[in-house]
């Protein structure tokens, strides 16, 4: 199954729905959506779905006892959080509920975790506890000895959050939706049957409306004359650990938040890697993705507070996401003054957690506002991916490189992924350097690509048929081969074209 439909949708087609963007909320969305006999398009501007902030996150499945009470991004919290492990289960990808500490140095901070104890309580999250100074050092060792308590969250989880964003979209796709990809949302004009979406691939016409284009909410919402909540940016940094580390916390470690932030933590990601971060800054452009050296300087002081044995020299990548904060604070779902058009906008932290409960919230508005939705007599189950070949047992691989040697030649050392792993990648959609990356991990590992990325850019190049100075490492410019023009054969002197390495 592909992912990958650029140019599948006709100009001028008519759809009951469009949803603009394809982050974990369009996803989450066009999947529910794909339940009802609807014909619906999801448009993205980037080359692959979870490209936006939603590959950029820490990953966690917060516990529900993080956000304020009267909130709905509280409520969205808690209600996204129970859905996330049948979630997981029916689509095939990584969760796992490893649990949260939130920590208190002080008498002060005691206090406040108090409140957060009766926040949970108030809000019926299950599980959560105050842990006294000994237990917390017997749970979590690593942790320094200047821990006075902490709060137990049993609820909070990781996962991958842009395989999370693959496997939405690929469901949605099998039950129907169309994916529009490398199609920026440029104009929607109102028409009498609803709207025309003016994207860089062509006019889709569309009964109703849905505005989950994160960072781009705002301006979207503007295309139909709208201003109902103003957008800032507001940046995170985040430090991937090496494997080493692997083990040295087994939960999600919060410092005591702040009235403004959940503050800089230490995550126990699902595939190992301990990550640290995110910062939380205003971003003058919302764009600006880099990483700093006052950033890094910020994470590594504040979790050496509370993981001592974290140190810096122990990084092995970084990368910063944005944030999309509205004026009021809160997430703006639903319904709008200009009928058909509906908000799921402002999707801060915690949107990934949120987004399962964000999509049905869509579906229950839409019905509100008159929408006939009718459940599909027949809808398709997900096709669960392949078990990794790291994770399979012995046998297993031995039987399926027997069956297709291109499962037993690996391509990242690191990180274990074999040639018929990236070649199957491929298969679903993946074609820029990030896309395989993201559904194998090749490149994800210590030495960040620099063994398997040429033979990944082989790999899409042949497979796709595609001259290898095209290959991107994201899609639109991102170019990998700089000076495509001069790009020879280093032993003919003659261009390089299809697929072939020099
Ligand atoms: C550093 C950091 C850490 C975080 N950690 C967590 C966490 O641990 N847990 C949690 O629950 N949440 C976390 N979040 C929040 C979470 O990442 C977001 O809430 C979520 O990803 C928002 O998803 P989205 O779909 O609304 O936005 P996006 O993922 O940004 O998707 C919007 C999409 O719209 C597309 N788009 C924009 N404009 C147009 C246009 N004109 N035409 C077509 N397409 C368009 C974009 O390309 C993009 O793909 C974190 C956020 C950050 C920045």
């Amino acid at each position: 199954m592909t992912t990958s439909t650029s140019g599948r949708a006709a100009p001028e087609r008519r759809f009951d729905l469009a949803i603009i963007g394809g982050g974990i909320v369009g996803c989450a969305i066009a999947r529910e959506l794909s339940r009802y006999d609807l014909d619906t398009v999801l448009i993205e501007r980037a080359a692959d779905v979870g490209f936006g902030t939603s590959k950029a996150n820490s990953g966690i499945i917060h516990a529900g006892h993080h956000a304020a009470i009267g909130s709905l991004k509280g409520r969205l919290e808690w209600a996204g959080n129970r859905m996330w492990g049948a979630l997981a289960e029916e689509l095939g990808i990584s969760f796992d509920r490893v649990g949260d500490l939130t920590v208190a140095f002080d008498a002060d901070e005691v206090a406040i975790l108090r409140e957060l104890c009766e926040r949970a309580e108030e809000r019926g999250v299950t599980g959560v506890e105050m842990w006294g100074q000994a237990r917390v050092q017997d749970e979590e060792p690593a942790l320094s000895d200047e821990v006075l308590a902490a709060v137990h969250g049993p609820t909070a989880g990781v996962v991958n959050p842009y395989e999370a964003c693959f496997a939405l979209a690929d469901d949605a796709v099998a039950n129907g939706v169309t994916l529009q990809l490398d199609a920026l949302v440029t104009g929607i004009a109102r028409t009498s049957g609803g709207f025309s979406v003016g994207t860089t691939r062509g006019e889709f016409g569309a009964d109703v409306i849905v505005n989950a284009a994160g960072l781009a909410a705002d301006r979207v919402e503007a295309m139909v004359g709208l201003e109902t909540f103003r957008l800032t940016g507001r940046k995170g940094e985040e430090y991937l650990l090496d494997k080493r580390l692997r083990g040295m916390v087994k939960r999600i470690i919060f410092p005591c938040p702040t009235p403004t932030s959940k503050g800089i933590l230490v995550i126990p990601t699902f595939d190992g890697t301990l990550m640290v971060g995110p910062t939380a800054h205003p971003a003058g452009d919302r764009d600006d993705t880099t990483t700093t050296a006052d950033g890094a300087r910020e994470v590594f002081e504040s979790v050496q507070r509370l993981v001592p044995g974290i140190s810096a020299g122990d990084c092995i990548a970084e990368f910063a996401g944005v944030r999309a904060v509205t004026d009021t604070g809160d997430f703006v779902v639903g319904a709008t003054e200009v009928p058909g058009f509906v908000n799921a906008a402002g999707i801060q932290s915690p949107g990934l957690t949120a987004a399962p409960a964000i999509a049905e919230l869509i579906r229950d508005d839409l019905v509100a506002h008159g929408l006939d939705l009718r459940r599909k007599e027949r809808w398709v189950a997900p096709s669960l991916p392949p078990t990794p070949m790291r994770s399979s047992d012995r046998t297993e691989q031995i039987e399926r490189s027997a069956a297709d040697p291109a499962f037993g030649r690996v391509i990242c050392r690191c990180e274990l992924v074999t040639e018929g792993e990236v070649v199957d990648a491929i298969e679903r959609g993946g074609h820029t350097l990030d896309g395989i990356k993201f559904r194998t991990r090749a490149g994800m590992g210590r030495c960040q690509g620099s063994f398997c990325t040429w033979r990944v850019m082989e790999l899409i190049a042949s497979e796709l048929g595609m001259p290898i100075a095209e290959v991107t490492k994201r899609g639109g410019g991102s170019w990998m081969v700089l000076d495509r023009d001069q790009f020879h054969d280093e032993r003919s002197g003659e261009p390089v074209e299809v697929g072939v390495s020099p």
